[in-house]
């Protein structure tokens, strides 16, 4: 992510020139054409423009090219994994762009920043194909408001939010900020002592989401998915009033806000026409991942669905725990009367001895909707599936072969290790930090969730923002001597005082404080002055780092590594000159973890992609290793519900084996060890996983991860860590 490829990093001012911007151009005249032949609609001769133009075009297929350069009605691009629907998109803005439409009045919706940002690359790589510019930014590209749908529901908030009476100052709260929130209301209102347990503060979370998300009552959610609470809705329904309240007090939106309050601000006859002004054409990448919410915030961008693109694989759909639908997708054509759907099937990520593999496993998904993939590239090494006995030899061979293909020309970075669940690669990470093997690790825990970081977070939040009461407790929680009753009765004081950080002069500090709060209200002073320079996050940091830093060694275990981490978020704050947005932006989507292990290789050019299948989404690489392939781990056992469930979880394993491009191993351990294999042989068998039916299999080629000699002698390290007398030595220690 940089300022010059993500225009999410640019000031909002400089994306969004408002009511100046020449509105109906050249290129709606173009487009009002209505559907020509590509040459015949771009207007193009044989002049040196079209040359490039055309040559742009020649790299895509028919049906790619046809969505591309398709007129300004509805246009839904359905179709399988690795088939160019990003890439079509990237060439329709450049397209666009290209045909007179104003580059900042394009709206680019992706599932993550890290999509966006890579999407604008290949926009502003195409644009200056077509320039002639080797050097530098292409003319237009970093002016389309490129980003996900809640960073630019933050911007367009903050721009308009006035006019539907929301302050344009909020903080933003983050899932787990969520949870805290409710879990204090939920003390408050002693709902957790009503006898019985009342859902916990990630489940009334969880619930409370899905009501907003599906727009569906709460009555209705807890019956359909969340039935062991139904006793609870009244209860629910007090803590969630009470929550709404609370961050209005606050002037905390947490991530459901977001869009709703975007719907809204659409809703708003002013301010829907405003924000309708500003973008001639809306596309959005991954639509079968969107919900219902986002499905409407199309809808109230483009009512008659003019300028509008949408793009994604019902096959793909892989987040309906956060209420996404493929109904979106499915109902797309209804929704927006004249749509015109285009459907590509020919794959160019991936060999064909590997779509046939991916081809049969979503060929036994019960709801199927895409059609089965073809690709050019028919030779090609068959995938393979690796019997493993344990995940440590499953950690082996990955490694091994990991280096093997690099030896063969295949850098690290070309390669990736997917897995179901983060703690999937745990064992892979310490092997891999014993061979000194960089990698990077995408999903999972993320960093900005660990407790270290939030609290780091929490400083700069409360001085941003003083009435935001999950951060002004959370600070407060640091200090000696101050528990939950005197930090309530503090954020009370704040609120009361209208939200300024002077409210606390006259505290008197719990004993145990007394030296810490001088300094404490100081810095938070000096944070909030407006006299400070031009604000400079990471010099911010630094100050809040050196004060936090003795209270986290007190607090926490591994100081060391946690400074690590702060240190890294000063080194990443370093892009901001301002706080809002710094905070804004990463608390909608937060960098990848940075785990002990790969502080380090982070620096270094080339390492090894780890990554939960859900952070995969959308990517590719040479080489993939899907590890834990057994049931229980995909599917899931947390995700065995229903039907619906499963047929995720297979479809999850879909989009990890679609990432291939040349060279595919799925790995299966059949024994996991209870304790540890070092500590103890005490182990369960797991199975293959269901989806790896026979008729998958007939698709692999199957081997050891390892041949039977060298397993014996691995059988006798393991014997020797474990000797007869260490056993003897173990009982004698019993009494
Ligand atoms: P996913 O479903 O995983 O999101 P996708 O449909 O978005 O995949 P892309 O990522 O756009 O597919 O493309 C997959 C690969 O195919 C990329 O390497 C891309 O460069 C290549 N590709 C796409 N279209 C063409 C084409 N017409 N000719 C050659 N290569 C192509
Ligand atoms: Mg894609």
């Amino acid at each position: 992510m940089t300022a010059s490829t993500n225009p999410a990093d640019e000031p909002l001012e400089a994306l969004s020139p408002g009511g100046s911007v020449r509105h109906d151009g050249p290129a709606r005249d173009r487009f009002c054409r209505g559907r020509e032949e590509p040459g015949q609609r771009t207007g193009l001769g044989m002049n040196q423009e079209s040359t490039s133009i055309e040559t742009v075009l020649g790299e895509l297929n028919p049906p790619q090219r046809e969505a591309a350069c398709h007129d300004l009605s509805p246009l839904l691009i359905v179709a399988g994994a690795g088939t160019g629907k990003t890439t079509t998109l990237a060439h329709r803005v450049a397209w666009l762009i290209h045909q007179g439409t104003d580059a900042s009045r394009i709206l680019l919706l992706t599932f993550t920043r890290r999509a966006s940002a890579e999407m604008l690359r290949r926009v502003d790589a195409i644009l200056r194909q077509l320039e002639g510019t080797r050097q530098g930014t292409a003319a237009g590209s970093t002016r389309v408001w490129g980003g996900t749908f809640h960073s630019i529901a933050t911007r367009l908030l903050r721009r308009f939010g006035r006019l539907i009476e929301l302050p344009t100052e909020f903080s933003i709260l983050d899932r787990s900020d969520c949870e805290d929130l409710m879990a204090s209301l939920r003390n408050e209102l002693g709902l957790g002592e009503t006898g019985r347990r009342f859902p916990k503060k990630g489940t009334c979370a969880a619930i409370y989401s899905r009501v907003v998300n599906t727009q569906t009552s709460l009555k209705d959610v807890l019956e359909s998915a969340f039935p062991w609470c139904a006793e609870d809705l009244e209860g629910l329904g007090e803590l969630f009033a009470a929550y709404v309240d609370r961050k209005e007090i606050q002037h905390c939106l947490d991530f459901d806000d977001l869009l709703v309050f975007w719907d809204a601000l659409l809703d708003d006859p002013s301010a829907g026409a405003a924000i309708r002004k500003l973008f001639d054409c809306v596309l959005v990448d991954e639509y079968q991942d969107t919900n219902r919410l986002q499905g409407r915030l199309l809808k109230g961008l483009c009512p008659d669905g003019r300028g509008l693109t949408a793009v994604g694989d019902d096959a793909q759909s892989i987040y309906s725990f956060r209420a996404a639908t493929i109904r979106n997708i499915l109902d797309f054509p209804e929704e927006h009367p004249g749509t015109t759907v285009v459907p590509l099937e020919q794959n160019y990520r991936s060999t064909q001895p590997i779509l046939d593999a991916t081809n049969t496993v979503i060929a036994q998904a019960s709801q199927r909707h895409t059609k089965t993939l073809w690709s050019e590239r028919t030779s090609g090494e068959r995938p393979v599936l690796v019997d493993c006995i344990d995940e440590d030899e499953q950690s082996e061979f990955v490694v091994e072969t990991v280096l093997a293909r690099r030896e063969e020309g295949v850098a690290l970075k070309d390669q990736a290790v997917l897995f179901r669940a983060s703690h999937h690669s745990l064992a892979l990470e310490v092997e891999l930090a014993n061979r000194n093997v960089p990698f990077h690790k995408y999903g999972g825990l993320r960093f900005l969730e660990t407790a270290h970081i939030k609290d780091l977070l929490a400083f700069l939040k409360l001085v941003d923002n003083p009435r935001d009461g999950v951060a002004a407790t959370r600070l407060l929680l640091m200090l000696p001597g101050v528990g939950p009753v005197r930090a309530g009765r503090m954020v009370e004081a704040l609120l009361e005082k209208g939200g300024v950080i002077s409210a606390w002069d006259d505290v008197k500090p719990p004993a145990a404080s007394e030296e810490i709060w001088p300094r404490l209200m100081q810095l938070l002073k000096q944070l909030a002055g407006d006299n400070r320079d031009e604000q400079n996050v990471s010099a911010e940091l630094h100050q809040v780092r050196r004060f936090y830093t003795p209270l986290l060694e007190s607090r926490y275990d591994h100081a060391a590594a946690r400074i690590r981490d702060l240190e890294q978020l000063e080194q990443l704050a370093t892009r901001y000159n301002d706080r809002s947005r710094f905070l804004a932006e990463i608390t909608l989507d937060p960098p990848a973890s940075t785990q002990d292990f790969a502080a380090e290789p982070i620096l270094d050019d080339d390492f090894l992609v780890l990554s939960t299948i859900h952070s995969a989404k959308g990517l590719e690489w040479d080489s993939v290793f899907v590890i834990h392939v057994a049931d229980g781990n995909i599917p899931s056992d947390m995700a065995t519900g229903d039907a619906d469930e499963i047929e995720e979880e297979r479809r999850l394993l879909y989009v990890a084996m679609t990432r291939a491009k040349n060279r595919l191993f799925v790995c299966y351990p059949q024994r996991y060890y209870f304790r540890g294999r070092r500590r103890s042989d005490a182990h369960g068998f797991s199975q293959l996983s269901r989806f790896l039916t026979d008729d998958v299999i007939a698709c692999f080629d199957r081997q050891a991860a390892r041949n039977a000699d060298d397993r014996d002698e691995a059988d006798e390290d393991l014997a020797a860590d474990v000797t007869a007398e260490e056993i003897r030595r173990r009982i004698k220690d019993l009494w």
